[in-house]
């Protein structure tokens, strides 16, 4: 690069500026559709976890009614053994008979406990539905929302992007033409990397040590490029001159 170009430290400083700025604003802008998607999977899965509740749910109700069902039967069944107990017409018959009824009952019993448990279960499948159900409405909610915020910030942010754009092209018009083709061609390799102030006697980008004749050559605003890292350097604003 020839001697008598200069480049000044608030130039660079400008230029930093804005990269970064920009290289924040598109990581945001990013960030958008990714957190959508992120809620969108998360309403997902607490859909078919409540789907899956749901169906235990049915099943178990089912499974409750079904018992009911023979319950009433073997009592239908009592019933009629009972009469025909009443009109038994041998000792021998009213034995078999009482026998069967017997049987019924006993399995009328185990149906009895088996049907106050399904009832509990419900109950606890109840509670189980309800918090799948409030799970499942707070994440739409939450999606929702995060769908808006990001709606209303996009075009916020699209905006200053083009505000940012418009002020580089004009900072890097301001550049010397042969500068410029270097500048541009570190800006296109490092993105908001491409600058870094000086931090003391060390690059901010690398932390090598920077000699103090490039320091001398950035203070007479002198593009000055890291050795280690390829970075464009400038004095920060509170750089002192020792
Ligand atoms: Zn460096």
């Amino acid at each position: 690069m020839p001697s008598q170009t200069n480049v000044t430290t608030e130039a660079l400083r400008t230029l930093h500026r804005i990269h970064r700025q920009l290289s924040d604003l598109r990581q945001r802008l990013r960030r958008g559709p990714n957190l959508l998607r992120a809620h969108q999977a998360n309403v997902a899965n607490r859909e078919a976890e409540l789907a899956k509740v749901q169906d235990e749910t049915k099943a178990v109700r089912m499974a409750a009614d079904r018992k009911q069902d023979q319950l009433k039967d073997g009592e239908t069944r009592i019933a009629k053994l009972q009469q025909q107990l009443n009109g038994a017409s041998s000792n021998r018959e009213y034995q078999t008979l009482k026998e069967q009824i017997v049987a019924i009952e006993m399995t009328n019993s185990v149906l009895t406990d088996e049907i106050l448990e399904g009832l509990e279960k419900i109950d606890q499948f109840k509670e189980k539905l309800a918090q799948s159900e409030a799970t499942a409405v707070k994440a739409h909610q939450l999606a929702e929302k995060a769908e808006k915020e990001i709606s209303q910030q996009e075009p916020l942010i699209r905006a200053d992007i083009q505000r940012l754009e418009a002020e580089l092209t004009e900072a890097e018009a301001g550049l010397p033409g042969d500068f410029r083709i270097l500048y541009q061609r570190v800006v296109r390799a490092k993105g908001e990397d491409a600058l870094a102030a000086v931090q003391g006697e060390f690059c901010g980008g690398c932390n090598q040590h920077i000699p103090i004749n490039m320091v001398n050559d950035l203070m007479l605003s002198r593009p000055i490029f890291c050795k280690s890292c390829g970075r464009l350097l400038y004095l920060p604003e509170n750089h002192s001159r020792g």
